[in-house]
C-alpha cells in the first residue's frame, strides 16, 4: 500500500514539476546559485523582453509562524490531494502519507508525527517538511502552495514554520496585502517589481550571512505581508506581465523599500540616507501623494494627556525623572534637513528634559504617524503637525498610484522612485 502511494506521489510530483523529495534543500541550492550569479548574467532590460525571459524557478522561504523553542503546539494540516512528509536532512524519518490530514505535535521542544491510527512517532532532528504536490496545504486557516517546513531552528532558537514556494506565487499572494486590489493593473505591476526585488534582496542576504537562518523573509509588515493563497485572481496578471523582473544597482539586486505615503519628504536630505544605496536617496520631492490624508496630518493632545502617555513609556519616564505633573511646553529642537525630528524638549515647573524623538513616537503610538513632525502649544493643547506615513525611502505607494492615473507606465514610476536602477530579469 505504501509502495503504491509512493509511486503515485512521485508521478504526481514529476507531472506537476514539484519535487517532493527534499524540496527545501533542492530549491535552496537552486536559488542561491541563481541569485548569487545573477550579477554575471543579468542584462539590461530593453525592448527585447522575451529574450531575457525567466528560464527557471526561484523559490522563496517565508517564515509564516514563529513560536518559542519550548512551546507546546499542535499543527493540524490538511491537503485535499494528500501529503508527502520528508526530512530535509534526507534521513527518511517519516511515512509517506496518502491521507488528507496530518498532525505535527510539538512537546518540550521535540517534534512528533501523530499518525491516523493514533501512533506517535518522534521526528529526527526536529525538522520536517510537508509537501502537497500540485495542491495546497491548509494550516491554521491559511492555504499554502509549495511546502511547509516545521523546524526547531538553532540560530534563532525558535520553532519556525516556513512555507517554501515559487517566488511568482509568493508575489501573487503579497500583492493582495501590499497593494490595493481595486487599483489599476499598472499600479500592481509597480508593486510586483518592487516586492519581487525586495524579496530577492532578502533571499540573497539570508543565504549569504555567516549563520544563515532557515528562512529568507518574514510574513510581517516590517518585511512583506503574506497570507497564502487568496481569491483576487486578477492580481496574477501583474505578476505574469512582470515575470522575473527586478531592479538592480551596479549589478546587485537593489533594496527596494516602500511605504504608503512619503508626505513629500526628500529622502536625499535624510540624515539616515545610506549613500551606498543612492537609489534610496532620491533628490526630487514626490508631489504625487499630495492629495492624500497621509500627506499632511494633525493631532491635538491636552497637556495632561501628553504627559500621561510619555510617563507610560519606559524610556521617557526614566528621562523625565522628577518632572512633576505639569507640562508647560514641548517643542522639537533638533531636526535633519529633510525635516525628521531627532530631539524633543519638554518644559516643566521644576526642570526641562530632552527626549529622543524615537521614544516620543513610541510613547504616542498611532497619534504620531511619522518622524517628520513638529509640536506647537496652542492654548491648553499641544498640536502636532506632521508629514507622511512612512520611512520616506523608496516607493511611495499613493504617489505611484497617482502617477499611473496620470498615464505613467510602471517603468516610469519605478525610474522616478528608484533613480539609477536598472530593470532586469532573474534568469
Ligand atoms: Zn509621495
Amino acid at each position: 500500500m505504501y509502495f503504491f502511494s509512493y509511486c503515485f506521489f512521485m508521478i504526481m510530483c514529476t507531472f506537476c514539476g514539484v519535487s517532493a523529495t527534499g524540496i527545501a534543500s533542492l530549491n535552496q541550492s537552486l536559488v542561491s546559485k541563481k541569485i548569487n550569479t545573477d550579477v554575471a548574467v543579468e542584462k539590461k532590460f530593453g525592448g527585447k523582453a522575451e529574450e531575457y525571459a525567466a528560464k527557471g524557478h526561484y523559490y522563496i522561504r517565508v517564515l509564516v509562524e514563529e513560536h518559542p523553542q519550548k512551546a507546546t503546539v499542535d499543527f493540524e494540516l490538511s491537503a485535499p490531494g494528500g501529503f508527502v512528509l520528508e526530512s530535509p536532512a534526507h534521513s527518511r524519518i517519516t511515512a509517506l502519507f496518502n491521507v488528507t490530514k496530518a498532525c505535527i505535535q510539538v512537546k518540550d521542544g521535540v517534534l512528533h508525527l501523530v499518525c491516523q491510527d493514533g501512533n506517535v512517532r518522534k521526528i529526527k532532528h526536529n525538522d520536517i517538511e510537508i509537501c502537497a504536490p500540485g495542491k495546497t496545504i491548509e494550516l491554521n486557516g491559511f492555504s499554502y502552495q509549495g511546502s511547509v517546513r516545521i523546524v526547531q531552528d538553532v540560530v534563532s532558537k525558535k520553532l519556525c514554520v516556513i512555507n517554501t514556494l515559487d517566488i511568482e506565487d509568493y508575489l501573487y499572494s503579497v500583492l493582495r496585502y501590499e497593494s490595493i486590489p481595486y487599483w489599476p493593473l499598472e499600479a500592481h505591476k509597480v508593486q510586483a517589481v518592487t516586492s519581487r526585488t525586495y524579496a530577492a534582496y532578502h533571499m540573497r542576504q539570508a543565504r549569504t550571512q555567516k549563520n544563515p537562518l532557515p528562512y529568507d523573509i518574514k510574513n510581517t509588515t516590517k518585511h512583506q505581508v503574506y497570507n497564502g493563497v487568496h481569491s483576487s485572481e486578477h492580481l496574477r496578471q501583474a505578476v505574469e506581465q512582470t515575470k522575473g523582473m527586478v531592479l538592480t544597482y551596479r549589478g546587485a539586486i537593489a533594496l527596494t523599500m516602500f511605504d504608503i505615503c512619503c508626505g513629500g519628504i526628500v529622502p536625499g536630505l535624510l540624515k539616515s540616507c545610506d549613500l551606498t544605496k543612492p537609489y534610496l536617496c532620491r533628490k526630487t520631492a514626490c508631489t504625487y501623494c499630495k492629495g492624500s490624508p497621509h500627506y499632511a496630518w494633525k493631532e491635538s493632545l491636552s497637556a495632561d494627556e501628553m504627559l500621561t502617555l510619555l510617563k507610560k513609556h519606559e524610556v521617557c519616564n526614566k528621562l523625565l525623572g522628577r518632572f512633576g505633573d505639569v507640562l508647560l511646553d514641548m517643542t522639537v529642537i533638533s531636526k535633519d534637513r529633510a525635516g525628521i525630528a531627532y530631539r524633543v524638549k519638554c518644559v516643566g515647573r521644576r526642570r526641562s528634559v530632552l527626549l529622543p524623538a524615537s521614544s516620543v513616537k513610541a510613547a504616542l503610538g498611532k497619534r504620531l504617524k511619522s518622524f517628520a513632525f513638529s509640536i506647537k502649544k496652542e492654548g491648553k493643547a499641544f498640536v502636532i503637525q506632521g508629514r507622511g506615513n512612512s520611512h520616506f525611502k523608496g516607493l511611495c505607494q499613493l504617489g505611484a498610484k497617482k502617477m499611473v492615473d496620470q498615464g505613467k507606465s510602471f517603468k516610469e514610476v519605478l525610474r522616478f522612485y528608484f533613480p539609477g536602477t536598472t530593470l532586469c530579469r532573474l534568469r
